[in-house]
């Protein structure tokens, strides 16, 4: 199995980095997780996300549809649609998973042999920088999501490798390395 969990606090440059490993490394399948959350401006649904009502997350939900789901930042539903991930998997493609730490929390358990990265911010001033620069979220969801990122920093010990995103250029390569190791 190639599974590839990356988990990291809010605006640490997840999306940047993940972009840069598939650029890298085109055979590389990304989940697009389902999520509840409204699209910001620019993000296509099926590209993105698949964007969702509630009614339709919960129906997934109870189907056995979602290999992992959670509440982010106690406000939203994302998950990860588990059939894609199979399929993905049977082909024998390298499977790459963005989930929060609640999500890597479930794949350990049913999906033991992923091996899970955390994504960590230089400081946690940086990281506070990050987010207000990337000025997409009002100042009460900066606020949630800062508190959110205390407790996904304090839980990095948990993952298998912990990279730090100093660089896209370097974490990316960081990256790529752990994926050819695990291969
Ligand atoms: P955003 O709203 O910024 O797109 O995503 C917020 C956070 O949701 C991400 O940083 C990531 O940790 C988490 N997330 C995205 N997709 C999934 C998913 O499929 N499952 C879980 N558990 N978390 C996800």
């Amino acid at each position: 199995m190639q599974a590839f969990v990356l988990t990291g606090p809010t605006a640490v440059g997840k999306g940047t980095v993940i972009a840069e490993l598939r650029k890298e490394m085109p055979d590389l399948w990304f989940s697009i997780s389902a999520t509840t959350r409204a699209p910001r401006p620019g993000e296509v649904d099926g590209v993105n996300y698949f964007f969702v009502t509630h009614e339709e997350f919960d129906r997934l939900v109870a189907e056995g549809q979602m290999l992992e789901w959670a509440v982010v930042h106690g406000l939203n539903k994302y998950g990860t649609p588990r059939g894609p991930v199979d399929e993905a998997l049977a082909q024998g493609r390298t499977v790459l998973l963005e989930v929060d730490l609640a999500g890597a929390r479930q794949i350990r358990e049913s999906m033991p042999e992923a091996a899970q990265i955390f994504l960590a911010p230089p400081s946690w001033e940086e990281l506070e920088a990050r987010l207000r620069g990337r000025g997409t979220e009002s100042a009460e969801e900066q606020r949630r999501r800062l508190e959110t990122a205390k407790v996904e920093l304090a839980a990095e010990g948990e993952f298998d490798e912990v990279v730090v995103n100093i660089t896209v250029a370097q974490a990316t390569e960081d990256i790529l390395k752990i994926m050819a190791e695990g291969r």
